[in-house]
């Protein structure tokens, strides 16, 4: 049906190729490309379809990706690379006339901040060209969007209150470890909170709220407030909500091994002068710290990540609570990573096969929960990512 080009190698890569692999009638020809060519041999090789090929390429260098897009002429780029290249992978999807999806939302390497507005600010570009981009297919952002969009459509009226909940209780072994790329996954836990309500914004320190909540098949955990991206266009695009939040689950050798990291200052962003190298302090940790790609050998557990929504329904106040739990050991055993990159990475797969059945497929730039939600919920039961509904149950919130 279509060719796909898989910009980046890691542990989202990875998934997204074994999944696109498992569907040769919607994914005909797959190149997967990224800054460390053997990296996409190996998984090329693990995976051992015949319609794979790889390629090494620098997605910070416009011209490159130009280059590379132009030979291999794919019907949609998939960036899951790291967030620092959205904007050139964008730049290159205009000058080759190719669609984008990415997982992520751009951020400058050196500015320890996230939003859309650089994105959508190549809104007017793609709607010209006649080309999609689908911002942020993971599973949060992604799925989460998803999630709400349905709850919208098929239980309420009216939405008002949506806490995103994502925990992850897994263990993985390792004293201090990163899930998903460690320099991304440090600056984002250890921003300020931000939540919105009332139709504001509301700051609190870094993991200055937080509470108990009790997660299926899991438990009770400890969960922290944390501003997470899809928490912006999801306010504007229910403007409903008088209220959306974000919670993750932090063990406290991770909170504590984090605040450490921060006091010693090695999350730092800034460039140092070491032995006369300029090196950037959390780029250095990440080099010592475990690949998050290596970690799924030996994760036990799960995580269960879901949307909990308050609203109207015929009149009447409804609660809502849809999610997924994923097993460490089933996403290794399937494809040789941890649930987190496999969460992430099965949306990332299924978006594509939206756009190539022409689901999800119209001009511009466009956040996950701007399509139809259905035949994305449909093909998560089919491909991996399973949901359950709960309704009128305690959201466990005011
Ligand atoms: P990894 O660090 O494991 O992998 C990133 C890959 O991108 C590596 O193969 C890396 O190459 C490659 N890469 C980095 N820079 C460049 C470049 N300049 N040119 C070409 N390739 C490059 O990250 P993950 O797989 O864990 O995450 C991938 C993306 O998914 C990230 O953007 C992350 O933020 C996002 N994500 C989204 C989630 C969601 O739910 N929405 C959840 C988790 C992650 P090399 O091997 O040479 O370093």
């Amino acid at each position: 049906m279509g060719k796909v080009l898989i910009i980046g190698a890691g542990g989202v890569g990875t998934v997204v190729a074994h999944k696109m692999a498992e569907l040769p009638e919607i994914f005909s020809e797959i190149m997967l490309a990224s800054r460390t060519k053997s990296k996409c041999d190996a998984i090329a090789a693990r995976i051992g379809c015949n319609n794979m090929v790889t390629a090494q390429v620098n997605a910070d260098d416009v011209p490159q990706l130009v280059r590379l897009i132009n030979s291999f002429k794919p019907d949609l780029v998939v960036n899951v690379a790291l967030p620092y290249q959205d904007l050139t992978i964008m730049d290159a999807c205009l000058e080759s006339g190719v669609s984008y999806l990415d997982t992520a939302n751009y951020e400058p390497l050196d500015e320890a901040k996230f939003e859309y507005k650089w994105q959508w600010a190549y809104r007017e570009k793609f709607e010209k060209a006649g080309l999609t981009a689908i911002l942020g297919c993971g599973f949060d952002p992604g799925v989460s969007g998803i999630y709400t969009a349905y709850a919208a459509k098929h239980h309420f009226d009216e939405i008002q209150y949506l806490d995103i909940v994502d925990c992850n209780a897994g263990n993985h072994g390792k004293a201090f470890a990163t899930n998903f790329n460690p320099e991304i996954n440090i600056r984002e836990v250890t921003q300020k909170g931000k939540y919105w309500e009332n139709g504001a914004w509301v700051w609190t320190e870094p993991h200055e709220i937080h509470q108990p909540l009790s997660y299926p098949r899991i438990g009770e955990k400890e969960s922290y407030l944390i501003y997470h991206e899809e928490l912006e266009s999801l306010v504007i695009n229910f403007p409903t909500l008088k209220r959306a939040r974000f919670w993750m689950t932090f063990g406290l050798e991770y909170l504590t091994h984090l605040r450490v990291i921060q006091n010693i200052g090695m999350a730092g962003i800034v460039p140092i002068l070491y032995e006369g190298k300029e090196i950037v302090p959390i780029q250095f940790l990440k080099a010592v710290l475990p690949k998050p790609e290596e970690l799924g050998v030996n994760y036990t557990g799960e995580t269960s990540i879901g949307c909990r929504i308050k609203g109207i329904k015929d009149g009447k106040e409804k609660t809502y609570y849809i999610y997924n739990n994923c097993s460490h050991e089933a996403a290794y055993a399937e494809t040789g990573t941890q649930a987190i990159s496999f969460t992430t990475g099965v949306p990332a797969m299924i978006g594509a096969k939206m756009f190539l059945e022409g689901k999800w497929k119209s001009p511009g730039v466009f956040n996950v929960e701007e399509f139809d939600p259905d035949p994305f919920m449909k093909d998560l039961n089919l491909y991996g990512l399973p949901w359950y509904e709960l309704t009128d149950v305690n959201l466990e919130f005011d």
